[in-house]
């Protein structure tokens, strides 16, 4: 059986994050958790989080630290997950949400963080160009748009630009991101639990050099994560 694994990604919006984790949790059999999935999906049910969400999400500000946190508790507590692993998807994103989430793992720890390293007038092209399915969160862009007319391919939904990738929200995730994230990078190398990754080139070049770190990983540590 494929061995499971505890990962987070972390990197600048547009670095990359999404595609890979779900070649992360294709490839080791681990559940993808998002949280940005998570919210956009309480979102569009309307739920009493979604309400709550939706105004910050489309500026592009961060949801308190409490509330993520708590549903991230509950993700992470459900049978898959406590059996198979994960791969964290944007959360942590503050240093506290790091604090919070060790105290969730404890006694156990994560098995590896990994960056996924990209400059920041990379990720401004191409988060201008992305575009995204209502419905199943797929990704396009606009150089690699669906097949037909702006319908999904995998599932037929729409496919728009997110209202927090245009312009002003863009700057605005940004500038939270060099403020509250970065410094996460930091936190996680002096815990010895960071591998950085360029996330330059190609997707499957990308996967290669994160799979590649993971493995180091897990030989490191004879051969088994906790
Ligand atoms: P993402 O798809 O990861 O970029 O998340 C979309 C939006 O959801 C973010 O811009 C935030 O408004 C919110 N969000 C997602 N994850 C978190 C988090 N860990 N902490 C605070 N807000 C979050």
């Amino acid at each position: 059986m494929v061995p499971g694994a505890r990962l987070v990604v972390l990197g600048k919006q547009g670095a990359g994050k999404g595609t890979q984790c779900v070649r992360l949790s294709h490839h080791y059999v681990i559940p993808h958790v998002s949280t940005g999935d998570m919210l956009r999906a309480a979102v569009k049910q309307g739920t009493p989080l979604g309400r709550k969400a939706k105004e910050l999400m489309d500026r592009g500000d961060l949801l308190s630290d409490g509330l993520i946190m708590e549903l991230v508790t509950e993700r992470l507590g459900e049978r898959d997950v406590r059996d198979r692993g994960f791969v964290l998807d944007g959360c942590p994103r503050t240093v506290t949400q790091a604090e919070l989430l060790a105290d969730i793992l404890a006694p156990s720890d994560l098995d590896l963080v990994i960056d996924i390293e990209i400059a920041t007038g990379q990720v401004l092209r191409r988060l201008a160009s992305r575009r995204v399915c209502v419905d199943c969160g797929t990704n396009y862009s606009l150089s690699q748009p669906p097949l037909i007319n702006w319908t999904c391919d995998v599932c037929g939904g729409d496919v728009i630009q997110r209202e927090d990738d245009k312009e002003e929200a863009i700057q605005r995730r940004l500038e939270l991101y060099e403020r509250q994230t970065a410094p996460l990078i930091e936190w996680y190398r002096e815990r010895d639990l960071l591998a950085s990754v360029a996330g330059t080139g190609a997707p499957d070049a990308v996967t290669r050099r994160m799979v590649r770190a993971i493995e180091d990983r897990r030989n490191r540590k004879g051969g088994r994560f906790t």
